[in-house]
């Protein structure tokens, strides 16, 4: 199961990546091979300090034309010099390694997230809206981190681990075969052991971390996205018993692992105490009567043990909290899949020159549904002329805003077609119409910044045109705020969104969709009421300021039902007539009652 997600994990996300992994590899075994040096000199070390004759026990050495010139004491403590320098240059790259790994490691989450992000971006709308703001929050803030973390660097570790317990236990099996045999077994014995008696505990631990790891993130961010509707509901109780709950629970949780997490090195440290004894009584029962063997095998067995332990603790670690990054692996993966990812490739535009709109818009039998088999437009066919003021008018869920969604060419309709002066809007295409069109949204999302980036929104800094930017205050009538601030146009006249009123960020919507001059602007009205004169006033700027401009507006309100020279009225997804406000009135009662129903003011 974990070859499997990892080897998918290195399909999906593992490109330019999978040279670098055996590279790992390569320096997990570099690394044992280190401490199978430095293990491995420690036994003629002591043995020629305690008993220089001993040297023909070491007689290969003193044949090599160096060590022939030196005494047996001089061969000693060059061994005990090199085997110092072993361990030093071996704990030294192990802290390269160390450094390498985790820099990996962050770059490979970061490349994931942009991997996501990207997709978020650049992917079609209709795609977006599979998944919730939340659901990609979580991705990018906590799954990513959680596969490579939690799982891709425990993999690692394991490795690293396995590569120098296998070399040390095999150096200890080459020294001292039947002492060998026996701790191998023993230790092998135990951690097989405890991994299957924490195994089912750790894996449903897992899961329940993964699932409220994403409960917790959804309920972050519906509460912070909401203080105001929570207070204006009066229900701070409900989301802050349900986040002090979540909470509690995610944090018991997280301390079970801690606490599972915690018990290795105490149940290692048992496991090596037991493996020295039973090393060290079959070595004294091997070697009755010669102590200097016998003192050299314990130094060695000691240095063995010594290593062992913190590799065998990593080991252990790893293991233990394999299951729950696996999780995380797998819900990564599985978003991966549902996404497409692997045919993904963004389109970056650079440059590109807005679609010429001369003439006309043609849709033509438009249809178009989120869910298959549940069409929300369907066969509308109408035209917008040049310097038209359309309203998209009908009952809540008759599909204004989708129909708002492709006329902004956000959605490509499943059927039928959008003609731009004769020419079929498609994936190609649909980009240049985007630069030709200004979008006037409900709730303006006011950026903690300048006005000039307010209003250039999406503009680099550097780029910001600020002549545009004061024309366009002075034309959509916020001279007056912009001008009590010291700074004009650079000031940041708000704390959050609540410095500006509903009217003057609805103004400041205008400025923003006007700021790159689009031929056509599409205004989504908010169903909330502005103040009687307030209202009169926008839509009269808006129709002196965008003279020249074609205008689609959800509308809401009479005065701008009034002021359009055509609307478009849908009832349940079908286009019931265009025509103006006189014939739509004068033909169709309930269009009259709409009106009523849904003006806001009158
Ligand atoms: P209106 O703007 O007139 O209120 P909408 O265009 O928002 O209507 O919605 C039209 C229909 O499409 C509704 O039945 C709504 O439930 C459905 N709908 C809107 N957005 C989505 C979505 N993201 N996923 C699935 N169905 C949706």
């Amino acid at each position: 199961m974990y070859i499997r997600s990892l080897k998918k994990f290195i399909e999906y996300f593992g490109e330019g990546r999978k040279l670098k992994l055996l590279m790992f590899l390569f320096m997990s075994i570099v690394a044992g091979c280190f401490e199978f040096l430095g293990v491995a000199l420690i036994y003629p070390f002591v043995i020629l300090i305690i008993s220089p004759e001993q040297i023909h026990s070491v007689q290969k050495l003193s044949n090599l034309p160096f060590f022939g010139s030196l005494s047996p004491v001089g061969i000693a403590l060059f061994v005990g010099f090199c085997a110092l320098t072993l361990f030093i240059i071996k704990n030294l790259y192990m802290i390269f390694f160390l450094y390498v790994q985790s820099k990996f490691i962050q770059n490979w989450t970061r490349d994931i997230n942009n991997k996501f992000v990207q997709f978020y971006l650049y992917a079609p709308y209709k795609q977006m809206l599979k998944s919730s703001n939340s659901q990609k929050m979580y991705v990018i803030t906590t799954l990513s981190a959680q596969a490579t973390g939690g799982f891709l660097m425990r993999v690692m570790s394991f490795v690293t681990n396995f590569v120098i317990v296998v070399l040390v236990l095999s150096l200890i099996l080459w020294k001292f075969p039947v002492a060998g045999v026996v701790s191998l077994v023993f230790i092998t014995v135990c951690v097989i052991g405890i991994n299957i008696l924490f195994k089912k505990k750790v894996k449903n631990l897992g899961l329940k971390l993964q699932k409220l790891s994403r409960q917790m993130n959804d309920v972050n961010f519906v509460t912070i996205n909401n203080i105001k509707d929570i207070k204006i509901f009066c229900c701070e109780n409900v989301f802050y018993d349900k986040y002090r709950n979540c909470g509690n629970v995610l944090s018991r949780e997280n301390s079970s692992q801690t606490f599972y997490g915690g018990i290795p090195p105490y149940y290692i440290e048992t496991l090596i105490v037991i493996t020295l004894l039973l090393l060290g009584g079959v070595i004294a029962v091997q070697n009755m009567g010669q102590s200097s063997v016998m003192v050299a095998s314990f130094a060695m067995i000691v240095a063995s043990i010594f290593r062992l332990a913190p590799a065998l603790n990593r080991i252990q670690s790893a293991l233990l909290n394999l299951p729950v990054g696996l999780n995380f692996v797998n819900d990564l993966l599985k978003r991966f899949e549902d996404f497409g990812l692997a045919d993904f490739k963004p389109v970056r535009y650079q440059n590109i020159e807005p679609m010429s709109f001369a003439n006309k818009i043609e849709l033509r039998d438009i249809e178009f549904s989120y869910v298959p088999d549940t069409p929300v437009l369907k066969g509308i066919s109408f035209d917008i002329d040049k310097n038209d003021f359309v309203g998209i008018i009908g009952l809540s869920g008759a599909g204004k805003s989708t129909l708002a969604d492709i006329l902004t060419g956000l959605m490509l309709p499943d059927s039928g077609k959008i003609l731009v002066d004769g020419t079929e809007l498609n994936a190609e295409n649909v980009c240049r119409f985007r630069k030709n069109i200004g979008y006037v949204q409900q709730e303006l999302n006011v950026l903690e910044k300048s006005f000039r980036e307010n209003i250039a929104w999406g503009v680099p800094e550097g780029e910001i045109d600020d002549n545009r930017v004061k024309y366009l205050v002075d034309q959509v009538q916020l001279s007056d705020v912009v001008n009590s601030y010291d700074e004009g146009i650079y000031a940041i006249p708000f704390v959050g969104e609540s410095g500006l009123s509903r009217g003057q960020k609805q103004r400041l919507a205008i400025a923003r969709a006007l700021y790159r001059n689009p031929d056509i602007l599409i205004f989504d009205e908010a169903t909330s009421a502005l103040d009687v004169k307030v209202e009169h006033d926008i839509t009269n700027m808006l129709l002196h300021v965008c003279k020249d401009k074609t205008i689609i507006a959800i509308a809401h309100r009479l005065s701008t039902l009034r002021a359009c020279n055509k609307l478009v009225y849908l009832k349940d997804g079908r286009l019931v007539d265009t025509g103006s406000f006189e014939y739509l009135s004068a033909k169709y009662p309930e269009f009259a009652e709409l009106v009523k129903l849904s003006s806001l003011s009158n």
